[in-house]
């Protein structure tokens, strides 16, 4: 097992890619608290299978977009699980209108989530990685955040910001022990990707050379590829996970 002994908080584990990464870290033998804003039915369904691996595993109820929400659930994992070696930020939303129609609250409600998300949760956790001078922070990105697309301006400017997050904290942290890199799925079969029209699906998979779209447990196990030893020379990455949409 890669991650024995390693404490873990997956924000946005109650489903999706989010629950994928939660199950695959524990199977490689870490401890995880699994982070959701409403769904405690679905996130209780995750950590009831981390029991059941061997490991353990805590509910993290917070609204990552929240600075004192995220500070509460930070002192409360801490007490449980004593430290933190893994952050993997993946909670995130969309919500998508062409910039004409695009009001404000939609702007800010993307940001917050996405991009001061990232903030909050590594803000909150950071010192007590560099006193332990060990740390492994994966940030959930996207192709999108790459390429742009119809649509989609606050959830590209989230994620792109999160990519030059990713780059500035690893120059940072590199010299204590911390790996900063991030993660840029594609189009991943979840919830997320569900309201998409079929007739916006097939003009999706035309662009994507493997022809289909990719699974959260394929995003999973690069999280676990830059957690583990296998990527202590990886920092300040942002490996794509998209099927070639992207190259
Ligand atoms: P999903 O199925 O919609 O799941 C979203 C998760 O985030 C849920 O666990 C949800 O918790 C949680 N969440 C939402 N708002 C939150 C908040 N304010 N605070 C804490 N948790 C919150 O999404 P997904 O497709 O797995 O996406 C996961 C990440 O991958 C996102 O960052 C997304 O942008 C990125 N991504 C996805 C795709 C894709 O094609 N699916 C592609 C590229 C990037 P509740 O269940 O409690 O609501």
């Amino acid at each position: 097992m890669k991650l024995q002994g390693r404490m873990a908080l997956v924000t946005g584990a109650s489903r999706g890619i989010g629950r994928a990464v939660a199950l695959a870290l524990a199977e490689e033998g870490a401890d995880v608290a699994v982070n959701y804003v409403s769904n405690e039915a679905a996130a209780r369904d995750v950590a009831e299978n981390i029991h059941k691996m061997g490991r353990r595993a805590m509910l993290a109820q917070a609204d990552v977009g929240d600075y004192p929400d995220v500070f509460r659930m930070s002192q409360e994992i801490l007490r449980d699980f004593g430290h933190l070696d893994i952050l993997v930020n993946n909670a995130g939303i969309n919500s998508d209108k062409s910039f004409v129609k695009m009001d404000h609250a939609s702007w800010r409600k993307v940001l917050a989530i996405n991009l001061d998300g990232v903030f909050n949760c590594t803000k909150v956790f950071i010192d007590q990685m560099i006193k332990q001078s060990y740390g492994r922070i994966v940030n959930v990105t996207s192709v999108i955040g790459q390429i742009g697309n119809f649509g989609q301006a606050n959830y590209a400017a989230s994620k792109a910001g999160v990519a030059a997050m990713t780059k500035s904290l690893a120059k940072e942290f590199a010299g204590k022990g911390i790996t900063v890199n991030a993660i840029a799925p594609g189009f991943i079969e979840t919830e997320m990707v569900h309201g998409i029209p079929e007739k916006v699906r097939n003009r999706l998979l035309d662009q994507i050379p493997l022809k289909r779209f990719g699974t959260a447990e394929e995003v999973a196990r690069a999280v676990v590829y830059v957690c583990s030893t296998d990527g202590d020379y990886i920092t300040g990455a942002e490996l794509s996970i998209n099927g070639g949409l992207l190259m």
